[in-house]
């Protein structure tokens, strides 16, 4: 879409309410730092509401309640909708209504509220300023949303929860450490501002910069650097792949303390019923991204026909044992937890070693399929040898 010449008008209220505490943090913040310090239980305060206040938005707003990747119970449900108002994005029903159109249009300037397609501004903070179109509530989207207690009692007393948790909590923690204006100024005003930009890096940043593993026909992109800032939510092209699966960053060493959270909350009780995509699947779309951009540069060589068989082949071979493998594993899990005679004990073994030596097989056929990967990438006008 072409943007008009005739931009839409501002939002006073949202430019006031996001620019002020950018202002504060910018110029008090750092100089009563100066002039009377900040001591190390402050700093340590700031770390736990900063962490308090994002993750109930990447745990609550985004994967509870936009998402509905896992269940939670009330009392985890109310700190998040409390977290929710201390970040200062809106009602939950709101951001996840917004969200929930980010991802079925994604990357469509005229439905998308935060289109990566319209530059990094306007997806980081520009969407919220002016009254565009594609950024007006519509709740038509969040209809289950919109029978949740928790989250009627949040939406109808919005404003007082908002200045309870960013005005009224550092200045209950200042009045205990008897430092009011210091608790309000890096408790309140950093911690806010940080954490705000900290996730509108997820619309923006995570939209331009990183690997398109798993659909490379989207901006959004995996980018482990960007988790830091955003509690994992930068493994962003397997979100938009995977949307309903409560990890974002899906191997066990990707950084993810939201997913680490949840499942904490898991064995505390107070989540249950996560969802999680399979390992086959996840790996057969991404070897499936793979073939398809393997196939297109294969193009480009020399004797491309003799690539494309090579490819195929090896492609079908990699898939076979991938399947064989799962297959297998199934049966291993299956019969361990019904194991109780001896008989099936020996059963056991035997399925074990198959399984160990699919394992095998199939990290040899990755690793063959790899450096045919690396081959296509890198020989470009080389004849095949073989
Ligand atoms: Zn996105
Ligand atoms: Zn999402």
């Amino acid at each position: 879409m072409s943007v008009s010449a005739q931009q839409p008008a501002l939002r006073w209220l949202n430019l006031a309410v996001l620019c002020l505490p950018v202002l504060v943090t910018a110029t008090l913040v750092p100089w009563y730092g100066l002039a009377h310090g900040y001591d190390a239980v402050e700093w340590l305060w700031f770390v736990a509401l900063m962490s308090y206040c994002e993750m109930s938005i990447t745990a609550g707003y985004h994967r509870l309640w936009s998402h509905s990747s896992y269940k939670a119970h009330p009392l985890l449900r109310i700190l998040f909708a409390l977290g929710g108002a201390f970040a200062l994005q809106n009602d939950c029903i709101t951001w996840a209504s917004d969200h929930r159109r980010h991802h079925l249009h994604a990357d469509d300037n005229d439905q998308d509220p935060y289109s990566a397609g319209r530059g990094f501004w306007y997806s980081h903070f520009g969407w919220m300023l002016r009254d565009y179109p594609a950024t007006r509530v519509d709740l038509r989207n969040a209809k289950d949303l919109l029978k949740d207690p928790v989250l009627l009692w949040q939406r109808r007393h919005y404003l007082a929860l908002l200045l309870a948790m960013n005005i009224g909590l550092p200045v209950v923690i200042g009045l205990v450490h008897h430092d009011v204006a210091g608790c309000l100024l890096l408790l309140g005003f950093l911690r806010l501002v940080m954490s705000q930009q900290f996730t509108y890096l997820i619309n923006s940043a995570a939209h331009l910069w990183g690997k398109r593993t798993y659909d490379p026909n989207q901006t959004a992109r995996d980018n482990w650097f960007i988790a830091l800032f955003t509690y994992g939510e930068g493994y962003h092209n397997y979100h938009h792949t995977f949307a309903w699966d409560y990890r974002n960053g899906v191997r066990w060493y990707h950084y993810d303390p939201t997913k680490w959270l949840i499942k904490v909350m898991q064995w505390c009780r107070l989540a249950s019923d996560l969802r999680q995509c399979s390992s086959y699947r996840i790996e057969m779309t991404r070897v499936a991204v793979q073939f398809r951009q393997a196939l297109q540069q294969c193009e480009q060589l020399n004797e491309a026909s003799r690539w494309r068989e090579k490819i195929e082949s090896e492609y079908h071979q990699l898939v076979s044992s991938l399947e064989q493998w799962t297959e297998v594993q199934q049966a291993w899990y299956q019969a361990k937890s019904q194991a109780l005679s001896h008989e099936l004990q020996q059963d056991i073994a035997g399925i074990k070693q198959r399984y160990q030596q699919l394992k095998q097989d199939m990290q040899q056929q990755r690793a063959t399929w790899q450096q045919l990967l690396a081959h296509v990438r890198t020989v470009q006008l080389t004849p095949l040898s073989s």
